[in-house]
């Protein structure tokens, strides 16, 4: 597979253009759990998690925009959702208008690679469709995603997070 390669701005270094996005295959407080535990105590699929009934979890796309390329760089992140919002999640999964239901609050699960303040920081998610993930938006100016989602990021930045994956 060829791949386009774009020149970073700041180091000249030639940067993947349409690189793969850091993505968290499960919150932080179920991935540490062993297979066994997780079993017994989780229902889970890659949308979301439900753990002892009592924390719900959603997956979802914190989009940061690149400078100079009109692209984003969409980091895939479970936030925890209370059961009142989960509820609602649940109800309007298949629901082609669940778009038109305001933002919910939740918490980051996943204590982002390069971040600083990311555990716990307070997001608003908001319903896409059916077939797209929620969208999560930093409110917590405490985390570095917050400026980074509000100002955007430089291609280089974008491909260390991916160099997390590699
Ligand atoms: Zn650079």
């Amino acid at each position: 597979m060829s791949q386009e390669l774009i020149k970073c701005p700041c180091c000249e270094k030639m940067v993947p253009a349409n690189d793969v996005e850091l993505t968290y295959r499960l919150p932080d407080d179920i991935a540490c759990m062993d297979e066994e535990e997780r079993a017994s105590t989780c229902k889970y699929t890659n949308d979301y998690v439900v753990c002892d009934d009592e924390y719900f979890y959603l997956r979802c796309i914190l989009p940061l925009p690149v400078h100079d390329t009109g692209r984003e760089y969409c980091l895939g992140v479970w936030v925890q959702i209370s059961p009142n919002s989960f509820n609602k999640v649940w109800e309007l999964w298949d629901d082609e208008e669940q778009a038109n239901e305001p933002p919910m609050r939740g918490l980051l699960a996943n204590n982002v690679h390069l971040s600083t303040g990311a555990e716990s920081a307070e997001v608003m998610i908001q319903l896409i469709g059916p077939t797209s993930r929620p969208v999560a938006i930093v409110k917590d100016e405490a985390c570095s995603l917050y400026k980074e989602q509000q100002s955007g990021i430089t291609i280089h930045r974008a491909s260390e997070y991916s160099d997390l994956c590699r």
